[in-house]
């Protein structure tokens, strides 16, 4: 049976450096987060980054707007921030509202604020491995789980299921450029299980419960869950069938308490990073 890769511990040991760092610094980094989207997981999510902040000693701005938020007032938010040298990082929580310009507002951040890693420039970066100034949480908390447990990627294959541009794509970016041979799969992919079967690190970021059955789990892989969909008995749960995929892998996370600590873990680690940068 797998072993559990405990994300919640590795994720409170990040936060637990980071804090104690925080403590020599002669001012406080602040992370700007907007919040402009009615999503109750959106306001749960942002409701998280603000209360870890806070036990680390980062200070949060939150901007919530309701649906009357024009495209030209978001933007001259941005241009504020971008000039406020008090601001280290700007965060948007995605999805904004159905009439807003979702890639002009992300274009607009500084990349130097960008602390989600999301501006082309970072993208770009990291696509051409040339150190961008943020690398996208979820993928960057997935390569330091991997590395907390010892997995080595050169040479491994690795199978990326789902290619949003939020996870999967610069996590396939990400393991390429740490020397792991990454198929990228999606929902058009013919024959999903007989990739995945190849996979010796088998990563699912779909929203799709139960996608990822034991049948097409290769014997002894790493099995990383992105997933998290909140069933209506309000449990929240992955992409993997986690009873029987445990049986098949080596070393499995759980939903939760897997990826999504180690999420906000590197959301904090990012802004003191551009703190530092901008300091
Ligand atoms: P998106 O909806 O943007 O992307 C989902 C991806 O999954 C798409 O590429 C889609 O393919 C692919 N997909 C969907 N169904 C299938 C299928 N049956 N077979 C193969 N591929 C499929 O989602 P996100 O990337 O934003 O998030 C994915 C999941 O990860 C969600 O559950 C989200 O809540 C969670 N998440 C968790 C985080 C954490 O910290 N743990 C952080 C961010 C997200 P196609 O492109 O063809 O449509």
């Amino acid at each position: 049976m797998a072993d559990i890769i405990d994300g919640k511990r590795v994720a409170d040991n990040i936060c637990k450096k980071l804090k104690e760092k925080l403590k020599h610094e002669s001012s406080t980094p602040t992370l700007a987060v907007i919040l402009a989207n009615n999503n109750s997981a959106s306001k749960i999510y942002v409701s998280a980054k603000e209360k870890k902040s806070s036990q680390i000693g980062i200070k949060t701005c939150i901007y919530r707007f309701d649906s009357s938020i024009t495209q030209g007032n978001l933007i001259k938010l941005i241009h504020e921030l971008n000039a406020d040298d008090s601001v280290n990082g700007i965060l948007v929580q995605l999805p904004l509202y159905k009439h807003l310009n979702q890639n002009e507002i992300l274009n607009i951040i500084d990349p130097k604020k960008d602390v989600d890693g999301f501006h082309p420039i970072n993208t770009g970066r990291l696509c051409s491995n040339l150190n961008p100034y943020a690398i996208p949480c979820t993928p960057k908390g997935i390569l330091k789980l991997l590395n907390e447990y010892g997995i080595k990627l050169q040479g491994k294959n690795v199978v990326v299921v789902g290619r949003s541009n939020i996870v999967g794509k610069p996590l396939a970016l990400l393991l390429t450029n740490h020397d792991a041979t990454v198929t990228l799969a999606h929902s058009k992919t013919k024959d999903l299980k007989k990739i995945t079967k190849n996979a010796d690190i088998l990563i699912s970021a779909t929203g799709h419960p139960k996608l990822i059955t034991a049948d097409m789990v290769k014997k002894g892989a790493v099995v990383i869950d992105v997933g998290i969909t909140r069933q209506l008995d309000k449990k929240l749960v992955g992409d993997v069938d986690f009873e029987k995929v445990k049986n098949q892998a080596s070393l499995i996370t759980p939903v939760p308490g897997g990826v999504g600590p180690m999420t906000i873990a590197c959301l904090m680690e990012n802004t003191y990073e551009l703190f530092k940068l901008q300091n």
